[in-house]
């Protein structure tokens, strides 16, 4: 097993040079917009973010903007992406940069790993591409072009793994092209040396160097754990609509508010997962038609029709839901937030794991 060394820096900049994509954060990388993309990528694919990160900079295009958004606001531009934490982060650290740096993110490693949701690669990234530093940013795709590089067998998910091969690439990584040098690595992970035993060693700029393609295991590469199974959860969601003819409270309201048929949705708690988003109101378990109605009725709601809908799966890194639903109309409140469904979609940050009943609500309201 050999180490990654300084031949492999010319061709793959060449390379880069050629083939980089033209992505909205390479085309002006100032620190935000780069600190912002790379938090955006951490789970998401490259195509995907893209809508995203020009809405998200449409709306809060810079540092001071971050910091001072409501609540609210950040977490319907983040609605889809999953991982809400990081949007908490953001804007924590984009509050501490306002605060301790006067709003000019700070141009060192060792100072971007200080601010919260920013690791290693982050802090790495953002120091190397938007300030020159010439540090390494070893995310998986790096780690995976590495071992494959050197053909090396060890477990990739080790943390001394990972220090070795950041310490092997602060080694070799040009001073006058660091920010290059780590995005040429990670693209050609993303887009040639692919995952899933399927490098495309046949496009690929570091053949002649490569160890793994000589002795043919490129393939097998890299060794790391194995993922834990996603544990299943049963949901039974319950979509709660008030018909404004049902509402008694309408004889009381302006008229134009009282004939819009209104959504229920409420708020999680503020910890575990999709804290702080908003929901439909759901419980744990498959509860029957019979089960649902007396489940709704002993939180207060008072039932009217009961319609039972589709199943649907969302998947999480850790979990899966599995969930059936219930179309309900209600009198009464029941102490939860009933909105216009046109204004839950312009306002309410509902996580991508209820994009099914997102979707049949979208085409029931229109109808
Ligand atoms: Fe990856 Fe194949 Fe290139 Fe080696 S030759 S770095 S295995 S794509």
């Amino acid at each position: 097993m050999g180490r990654m060394n300084r031949r492999i820096v010319a061709p793959l900049l060449a390379w880069y040079d050629r083939n980089a994509r033209v992505l909205p954060w390479r085309s002006e990388p100032t620190p935000y917009r780069v600190w912002l993309s790379e938090i955006m990528l951490q789970q998401t694919r490259v195509e995907a973010v893209k809508p995203y990160f020009e809405r998200f900079t449409g709306t809060l295009p810079d540092i001071a903007s971050l910091a001072r958004a409501d609540e609210q606001t950040l977490m319907k531009l983040w609605e889809g992406l999953g991982y809400y934490n990081r949007a908490r982060n953001l804007q924590k650290a984009a509050q501490l940069v306002m605060e301790e740096y006067g709003g000019e993110m700070p141009d060192d490693y060792e100072s971007l790993l200080q601010l919260p949701g920013i690791g290693p690669y982050t802090a790495g990234a953002v120091a190397s591409i938007a300030f020159g530093e010439a540090v390494p940013a070893v995310d998986g795709n790096v780690l995976r072009v590495a071992a494959r590089l050197e053909a090396s067998e060890e477990n990739v998910s080790r943390p001394e793994v990972k220090k070795r091969i950041s310490e092997n690439i602060a080694d070799i990584i040009p001073k006058e092209r660091a920010g290059d040098f780590n995005q040429a690595l990670m693209e050609l992970g993303a887009v040639v040396c692919l995952p899933n035993g399927a490098p495309k060693c046949g496009e690929c700029p570091l053949r002649q160097l490569c160890e793994g393609f000589a002795r043919d295991i490129a393939g097998l590469l890299p060794v790391k754990d194995e993922k834990a199974a996603r544990k299943i959860e049963k949901r039974t969601v319950f979509l709660l609509r008030q018909v404004w003819l049902n509402d008694p409270t309408a004889d009381r309201v302006s008229v134009s508010k009282s004939r819009e048929d209104r959504i229920a949705v409420s708020k999680r708690g503020q910890s575990g997962l999709l804290a702080g988003l908003w929901e439909f109101p759901n419980t744990q378990g498959h509860l029957n038609r019979k089960q649902a109605k007396e489940y709704l009725e002993e939180i207060g709601i008072k039932v009217g029709t009961i319609e039972k809908l589709f199943t649907a799966k969302h998947i999480f890194t850790h979990r899966e839901w599995h969930m059936i639903a219930y179309l309900v109309d209600v009198a009464g409140d029941g102490g939860l937030v009933w909105e216009p469904w046109r204004v839950i979609r312009e306002s309410y940050a509902l996580p991508s794991a209820f994009a099914a009943y997102t979707k049949f609500l979208d085409s029931l309201m229109e109808r």
